[in-house]
């Protein structure tokens, strides 16, 4: 599953240009009203050049990758289909090159960042079951239909000559890509000196040609010391919003940060010691940490098909097959560079508006990253089953679980790193970590209270005011009190920790009650944010040129 967050999955943006162009019409002058409105919705969304460190790259390597992205730009073709049909046919249609860009960046005429409204001429409103489906086809003929296999993943519907409702296998349907695409991946195998990941590239290869998914998934899950990653083929169902049933083309090429998975593990392995620290009863504390399988942080070189639609992602918890979750478990990918353009375009602009000037230079993308990382770590610590008799605490919270529950990967997140530095096994300032945890709640809030992340940051928000951890200053910009935010940290946990193991749904109900909502001067400083013009998302610039801008061009 991609970890999109909800806030971006409602407003629907969208980022980046066809295969490895960047934003060409930004320097473009519009002419018509419409090319205007459209250059603002591009502008609206950061570039970012997606690049990683390439003197860390083997020359094996450097040759492996552009067969990567070449694979990965046949799931950009394959993703038009699904989610329009022909491209070349829409393109000729459109004269504008503003707005032949954002139809790129759409994979389509639908705006994903409003609505999907369309914006070129002639179009009618998007499908729900996107190009997956007949368009004339109503739920209720597929309902009916006695069509073995149409909830399948992996199949287009389609009508033959006289009508009738048929499914296509993926591998059939788009035979031409997808064998392209095996093709690169082969190529990648065979010149790659890893035999661990070419095992993974050949069975990822196959699956392409015969829709069969699941060995290829296990060989991935097997793969633990590769240096790169691919993810590819069709995987997540969002696009399909009919039903939800038919998984759409996508991929990542990446290279895992070998520092900082190998931290990481270091870090997980006080997850022990830690729980039984915990700032609450002793009762709350009993169960035994929950070590996630596999926990790395990547740059990620290239997004192709709906990965490269809506906010850009920055982590990846994957496989979906649950057989083979059962078997292997399941891989986190933390996308490191991402995150930081998202530091660098998005947290950086609103700490230098929101956050005391003489604490502005606690905000670290270091800190960041390590909030982050250890937010994930933090879901394996507090409890899961409820002390009395209420069953999992996921079913006792019931709606309010999922705020919770991000609420106190947040907050034991940063409870952590703070036991960690003192243990000397962290390195750095706790005032960076405690500024720039600050600094975050404002990008998570921003975009509303109708998801877990944001909820949960807007509880904190309002919990941590009362305790004073920080102050509004008279111009509307806020300092950290770090000794009271020290403590409302450990006094969150324990509440927390406390709620979710009674299973205390009143109390949660309270807690929501009484913090989750955004008083004056936090929609003040809100709308400060907005009026600022800080982007919403970014879009990325990549491929080849942009990850090694001095090889000669082939
Ligand atoms: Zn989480």
């Amino acid at each position: 599953m991609i970890m999109r967050p909800a806030f971006f999955v409602i407003l629907l943006f969208v980022g980046l240009a066809w295969s490895c162009q960047s934003a060409k019409s930004t320097g473009m002058k519009p002419t018509t009203s419409k090319e205007r409105e459209i250059l603002k919705k591009i502008k609206a969304l950061a570039e970012f050049p997606l690049t990683t460190d390439v003197s860390k790259l083997s020359d094996n390597e450097k040759s492996v990758i552009p067969y990567l992205i070449k694979a990965s730009q046949l799931m950009d073709s394959i993703f038009w289909i699904e989610s329009y049909g022909d491209r070349q046919e829409l393109m000729s249609h459109i004269a504008s090159p503003v707005i032949r860009e954002y139809a790129d960046m759409n994979y389509g005429p639908w705006d994903r960042m409003d609505g999907d409204k369309p914006f070129v001429e002639g179009v009618g409103p998007k499908p729900k079951g996107a190009n997956f489906y007949p368009h004339d086809m109503t739920k209720e003929e597929f309902e009916k239909a006695d069509l073995p296999g149409k909830d399948g993943l992996y199949t287009l519907v389609r009508r033959d000559d006289k009508g009738k409702l048929i499914t296509v296998p993926y591998h059939v349907a788009f035979k031409k890509y997808v064998e392209k695409a095996a093709d690169y991946l082969r190529k990648a195998a065979e010149i790659t000196g890893d035999t661990v990941f070419a095992g993974y590239l050949r069975a990822r290869a196959d699956a392409l040609l015969t829709d069969n998914y699941r060995p290829s998934d296990m060989l991935w899950m097997d793969m633990k010391n590769n240096h790169l990653d691919i993810v590819i083929g069709p995987v997540e169902t969002y696009e399909d919003r009919l039903f939800g049933y038919k998984a759409a083309h996508e991929a990542y090429v990446l290279v895992k940060d070998m520092d900082w998975s190998e931290r990481l593990k270091k870090y997980i392995a006080y997850l022990p010691e830690l729980q039984r620290s915990l700032p609450v009863d002793e009762a709350y504390k009993r169960e035994k940490p929950g070590m996630r399988s596999d926990l790395n942080a990547y740059d990620a070189v290239y997004y192709a098909g709906e990965a490269n639609t809506g906010g850009k992602t920055i982590a990846i918890n994957l496989p979906n097959d649950e057989t083979v979750q059962l078997k292997k478990g399941s891989r986190r990918l933390q996308l490191k560079n991402v995150m930081k353009a998202k530091f660098d375009k998005i947290l950086v602009p609103i700490a230098g508006l929101i956050i005391d000037p003489s604490q502005r230079k606690h905000v670290k993308f270091d800190a960041f990253f390590a909030n982050t990382m250890f937010h994930e770590v933090a879901h394996g610590l507090g409890i899961k089953n409820t002390i009395n008799g209420k069953g999992p605490v996921r079913t006792a919270l019931k709606e309010h679980y999922s705020a919770i529950e991000e609420g106190k990967a947040d907050i034991l997140g940063l409870y952590m790193v703070s036991e960690l530095l003192k243990k000397g096994v962290l390195k750095g300032d706790m005032k960076d970590y405690m500024t720039t945890f600050m600094a975050s709640i404002f990008r998570s809030i921003r975009f509303g209270a109708h998801e877990a992340h944001g909820m949960a940051n807007l509880i904190r928000f309002n919990y941590f005011k009362e305790q004073h951890a920080f102050e509004r200053n008279p111009d509307g910009t806020y300092r950290v009190n770090y000794e009271n935010f020290d403590k409302a940290m450990r006094n969150l946990s324990g509440l927390i920790l406390k709620l979710q193991g009674d299973g205390d749904y009143a109390g949660v109900q309270k807690l929501v009650d009484r913090y989750g909502h955004i008083g004056k001067d936090l929609q003040d400083a809100l709308n400060r944010i907005q009026a600022e013009g800080i982007p919403v998302d970014i879009r990325f610039k990549q491929g080849e040129a942009v990850l090694f801008p001095d090889a000669k061009s082939k």
